[in-house]
């Protein structure tokens, strides 16, 4: 029997081969922006013409794109006389067209699958000139947590989902260093300062060792899927730099709301 044990895995092989044409036959792949048909998982060459990469001149702070010819320093009339928990933040992507509805069905029709997809765009904002320095290795990844409640309704955490895809790809560390502690519900129908007040006690650093040692002197790129306020992102920032001891911290996102 020795030979019919040497083609075993042949056979297998085969098989597997076979069925994962014949799955490919049955239910070709949807592209993630418009459902046309495609090869493989992820976006059309159409959804991906679409896409509008983040491009200079933006604001140095929170990476909001300004019209004209900018020299020297840019700061956009939201930042300027303005501090916050982070250095700057940095995004792949304006959140427009198919990018918006690739988001949108993560979030809420728990579409995994387009994890690779928004890990590979999330790459574009790592471009930055101010993520490439010496210590460009030493950056630890710290997705924005959602709080267990959250998490349970939405199936996972959409941003450590990206981020941990996109530290394995880029070599970087990767920390789910915090943790939601309030449930905060409908920010969008509060204004500023009552949403502000009820972000700024959501967050806590995970109070294991482990996270303290990571976190503690270590460059930090805080990662979500869209920034948009930066209020999020901010409270998340300045648990990591006043009670983590990050070196600093900057904020990248796949997207630009
Ligand atoms: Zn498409
Ligand atoms: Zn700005």
């Amino acid at each position: 029997m020795p030979a019919a044990r040497k083609l075993l895995p042949a056979v297998r092989r085969f098989a597997a081969a076979t069925g994962e044409g014949l799955a490919a036959l049955l239910y070709p792949a949807r592209c993630f922006g418009c459902s046309a048909k495609v090869d493989s998982p992820g976006l059309c060459a159409a959804c991906e013409a679409e896409l509008r990469p983040v491009r200079p001149p933006f604001c140095d702070t929170c990476g909001e794109p300004v019209s004209g010819e900018i020299y020297g320093d840019v700061r956009c009339t939201n930042c300027s006389g303005r501090e916050f928990g982070y250095g700057f933040a940095i995004a792949g992507y304006l959140a427009t067209g198919p990018l918006r509805q690739v988001i949108h069905d993560f979030k809420y029709h728990r579409r995994l699958a387009v994890r690779a997809t928004l890990a590979r765009l999330a790459e574009a904002a790592f471009d930055d000139p101010r993520l490439r320095g010496p210590e460009a290795a030493d950056w630890v990844v710290v997705p924005v947590p959602l709080h267990p409640r959250r998490q349970r309704e939405r199936g996972y955490n959409q941003a450590a989902e990206v981020a941990a895809l996109l530290a394995r790809s880029l070599g970087l560390g990767y920390c789910e260093a915090l943790a939601r502690t309030r449930y905060t519900s409908a920010q969008a129908r509060l204004v500023r300062d009552e949403r502000l007040a009820n972000l700024s006690e959501a967050f806590a650093l995970d109070p294991s060792p482990e996270v303290r040692t990571r976190i503690d002197g270590a460059p930090v790129v805080l990662f979500d899927d869209v920034f948009t306020t930066g209020a999020t992102a901010d409270a998340c920032a300045r648990v990591l730099r006043d009670h983590g001891g990050a070196e600093k911290v900057v904020v990248a996102t796949v997207a630009r709301g």
